[in-house]
């Protein structure tokens, strides 16, 4: 299998060789040349995989259709040792929790950060400790986080040989929860710098380091965001552990709700749906940044300027573009790289925009892809958890909640199930939740008093250059 760039100026790749990259060199997104097709006698022998010998196996069968370049052994070893009762919580990883007539959840967040980002990140760290071993090689992740993908990584790359974790947050502005679950981490290969300043100076340290080439090489400068193909297609695979557990035969359809940002999570259901898993329709869900919506509803993408960004109740959606869009509208246009760039290259560099609505592929993102859409409210968050914990005794976090908020509203066919992602846990946004129900949500007990534990944090400005030195001191230099 060869991966191409959806803006067709980069060489095809081997899985291997983009795992450890970010965008192609022509500044495109990498996807598969084509989506491997399950048939039924396959789609029956990935149930039974599932149901007999569990979602590492699952995973296993569905990687190798993409990874042909890591030995079947290995593969399979790397999966079994990512997903276990262990790490995710229960033997079933993904179990589906129904919440009422044809509505389920889908648990995604029981991993070790709390946030279905563990279901990919875990897999990655893996697979890089695999990868840079066989080729003698060593990366250090520079990285922005705002909260979710921060943890995720560092607790994915901790004790991993071959790998360094420096991952910038603004100072004191994530929750407390969630500055203890990554600042308590003592282990030498992460790193935890508090940048005085906003989110964005981060991601502006970030770019000017990844910018000055030269140390970029010296330095071995790598990054996991949400645009890494294969976080996208673990992703893919808890798709299909939703479906055979809501359905007993292949002729059943299912929908999925999927709480979107960077459009990567529910990237990975486009896929699962281009493989033929029966899908019937995959809706997004957004926040007040509405940037998807508005394109299901309209045809038209706007990114937004950052006073257009608004900081949210659900703020692991709080995104002023979304990274992961490029991958659906190349296959959208029928895979047309050269419009792909004038859209996504040129017309967004030009005039932050562009419109699809008078183009007859438009309308195919929901008669032939099946997408639908829809945005909730920091009110509307607040009602959905109360509403979910009154009559059904469950506590949702708030991306969550946005989920429930729009599946309910585009439900449909009750004969078809309706399932949505849950992409957090409660504790990790309990203020919202205290808000909406006057109570604090439930803390797993192995998150008990973790605030108090003693925190391993380096506080800097917002200066690339004292970062690029904190590195220079922690980093042995490349032969
Ligand atoms: C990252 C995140 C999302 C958004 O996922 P995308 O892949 O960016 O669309 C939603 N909910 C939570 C809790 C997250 O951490």
């Amino acid at each position: 299998m060869l991966y191409l760039s959806t803006r067709g100026h980069s060489d095809r790749k081997r899985f291997c060789d983009i795992l450890l990259e970010g965008l192609a060199p022509d500044g495109g997104l990498y996807l598969p040349e084509r989506y491997p097709r399950i048939d039924d006698a396959a789609l029956t022998r990935l149930r039974t995989a599932y149901h007999e010998q569990g979602y590492a196996e699952l995973a296993f069968q569905i990687l190798s259709l993409y990874i042909d370049d890591i030995p079947a052994a290995d593969l399979k070893r790397l999966c079994e040792k990512t997903y276990t009762a262990e790490v995710f919580g229960t033997g079933e990883i993904v179990p589906l929790r129904h919440l009422e007539d044809g509505l389920w959840l889908e648990a995604l967040s029981n991993g070790p950060t709390l946030a279905f980002k563990d279901m990919a990140m875990q897999l990655l760290g893996n697979l890089f400790e695999y990868e840079l071993a066989r080729r003698g090689e060593q990366l250090n992740i520079l990285g922005a986080t705002s909260g979710d993908t921060g943890s995720a990584a560092e607790y994915a790359m901790k004790g991993k040989a071959g790998v360094r974790v420096f991952m910038t947050s603004p100072s004191g502005r994530m929750s407390p929860f969630q500055q203890a679950q990554m600042f308590s981490l003592q282990d030498a290969n992460i790193h935890n710098i508090a940048i005085e300043g906003v989110f964005d100076d981060c991601q502006d340290i970030v770019k000017a380091v990844s910018n000055d080439l030269e140390f970029k090489r010296r330095y071995k400068i790598g990054t996991v965001n949400s645009i890494n193909w294969a976080r996208l297609l673990a992703q893919v695979v808890y798709y299909f552990a939703g479906y055979v557990q809501a359905t007993e035969t292949n002729d059943q359809k299912v929908s999925f709700t999927v709480p979107s940002g960077n459009f990567g999570n529910v990237c990975a259901g486009h896929v699962a749906r281009m493989m033929g898993l029966p899908i019937d329709r995959l809706v997004v869900a957004t926040n007040e940044n509405d940037v998807l919506d508005e394109f299901f509803r309209t045809g038209v993408y706007r990114v937004r300027g950052s006073a257009d960004t608004h900081e949210t109740s659900s703020p692991s959606m709080d995104i002023s573009k979304a990274s992961n869009f490029e991958r659906f509208v190349f296959d959208l246009l029928g895979r047309d790289a050269a419009r792909t760039q004038a859209l996504f290259g040129d017309a967004l560099a030009r005039d932050g925009r562009f419109d699809l609505s008078a183009d007859p592929h438009f309308a195919e993102a929901a008669t032939r892809y099946g997408f639908a859409s829809g945005k909730s409210t920091h009110a509307d968050r607040l009602a959905t958890i109360k509403d979910n914990f009154v009559r059904h005794g469950v506590t949702i976090d708030t991306h969550t909640a946005d989920g429930v908020k729009v599946a309910l509203e585009q439900r449909g066919d009750a004969a078809v199930p309706m399932i949505v992602l849950e992409t957090a846990l409660p504790i990790k946004f309990a203020e919202t939740i205290v808000q909406a129900l006057g109570q604090p949500p439930e803390r797993p007990a192995k998150f008990e008093g973790i605030e108090a534990l003693p925190k391993r944090v380096q506080l800097m400005p917002a200066d690339a250059e004292a970062v690029k030195d904190y590195i220079r001191r922690h980093v042995p230099e490349a032969a």
